[in-house]
């Protein structure tokens, strides 16, 4: 059977259950590291590289706390994850907004913090100006349209709602300077979860050549080149994860021909990664409860799709390691399935694993982006803590389980009373 590791045995896993009931999410803080030391060194040519980590993968405070010590930013598309980005003390240039249908008050709260403002249409422009005024600095989302494929999480370019088209970008520069603005940046992400590493090279290439046209037709010199998110992680264990060294070198190659060669240097290179900072580094560890044997084996797990909604809702494949029984044959055909009242409620359809039992331990892996933040409260399913496994060995809860108090906390049960019918 094909594998895939774990930063954590069977016996330390069953020592923390003792304390932190399953189901929960536990995240590896050394690999979250050592994985971002890596990404920062690729890039280490460009200066002024930053990573803006999209903090909708996991908006976790003491995670970003963690990605901020290792230099990244935060990556904010709503009011709640730019609050979360105050409380972890970050302000200014540390913090993007790239976020879309975007209300008055979140660019507000974008402008006092500082935030480098990522706008997603040119009538954004006017709105901006009249509700909170131009910032000195201002980014503009670009959408390729047909000149870029896109990927299923997103889908054709021409047919996603975000960004502005080509004629509008250069428009937009125009009108943006004439206002006042002072400093200019440019971004783009048209794919998620893709694997191909030459995919982010003609990214840039796409962006980096109309940087060079913004600044023929109007004489802007663009800063920096947010290159998006989207760099995928293999899931299956037959993938493999991108190179980053290889996607590196070809945007720098393109840096010293496009920018370099035109006098547009110096250029800083950003990403608002989400998927690939944490993805790999967070499991879902959840216990067997029953299984069920009818016209299918059905493995009933104590977690649902409310701590994992991706195979529910992309038919994604997440690895499945039951633990202790990493060397058993795998000879059973198994759904493993939540408790929602919801048939697409399953983590796997038909996955060969070895026989299970009520109570064994399975870690669902690459749970660690896009994972426990896109849970919902359906059928009364709380959502389940975040555990942080420190490089130490230690184990911090990093957020509580949800109690059936905090899902009633919007219900006023007293006005029950005078509710007459
Ligand atoms: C979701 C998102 C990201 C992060 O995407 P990943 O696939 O997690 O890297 C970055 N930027 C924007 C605008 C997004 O919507």
């Amino acid at each position: 059977m094909a594998t895939k590791n774990l930063p954590f045995s069977k016996e330390q896993i069953e020592n923390i259950i003792e304390t932190h009931p399953t189901p929960f999410h536990i995240y590896d803080e050394k690999a979250i590291r050592e994985n971002a030391r890596r990404f920062k060194k690729a890039f280490a040519w460009n200066e002024g590289f930053k990573e803006y980590y999209a903090i909708k993968a996991a908006p976790n405070p003491y995670l970003m706390k963690v990605l901020r010590e290792e230099g990244f930013g935060i990556d904010c598309s709503s009011v709640a994850e730019l609050e979360l980005a105050k409380h972890v003390g970050m302000s200014g240039d540390e913090i993007m907004l790239t976020s879309n249908d975007t209300p008055a008050h979140e660019f507000q709260l974008a402008k006092d913090l500082g935030a480098v403002i990522n706008l997603d249409d040119i009538s954004h422009i006017d709105f901006v100006e009249k509700n909170v005024g131009l910032p000195e600095t201002i980014c503009m989302r670009y959408n390729p349209g047909d000149l870029k494929e896109g990927n299923l999480i997103i889908g054709h370019p021409e047919d996603a709602k975000y960004g502005f088209t080509h004629k509008q970008m250069i428009e937009g520069y125009r009108i943006l300077k004439e206002k006042g603005v002072k400093h200019f940046g440019i971004h783009t992400m048209v794919a998620s979860n893709e694997l191909a590493p030459d995919y982010f090279i003609e990214t840039a290439e796409i962006l980096f050549k109309l940087i060079v046209e913004v600044y023929e037709k109007t004489g802007i010199k663009i800063e920096f080149a947010n290159l998006g998110g989207g760099i995928g992680i293999p899931y299956k264990p037959e993938e493999t994860a991108v190179d980053l060294e290889y996607v590196s070198a070809g945007i720098e190659n393109l840096y010293n021909k496009m920018i370099v060669g035109n006098g547009l240097a110096p250029l800083k290179i950003f990403f608002e990664l989400g998927r690939s900072i944490t993805g790999p580094y967070g499991y879902l560890v959840s216990k067997v409860r029953h299984i069920k044997n009818t016209y299918k084996s059905f493995v009933g797990l104590d977690a649902c799709m409310v701590n994992l909604m991706r195979p529910a809702l992309y038919g994604a494949y997440h690895h499945i390691t039951a633990l202790g029984k990493e060397n058993n044959a795998a000879t059973e055909k198994y759904d493993v399935t939540g408790s929602l009242c919801e048939n697409n409620d399953k983590f796997a359809i038909g996955r060969m694993l070895p026989e299970l039992e009520a109570n064994d331990i399975v870690v669902i892996h690459d749970a660690g982006a896009h994972g426990h933040s896109m849970g919902f409260n359906y059928n009364g399913k709380l959502k389940s803590a975040e555990l942080l496994l420190r490089e130490n060995g230690d184990v911090v809860e990093i957020r509580r389980a949800e109690t059936i108090e905090d899902y009633f906390t919007t219900l006023d049960f007293d006005g029950l009373v005078d509710f007459t019918v």
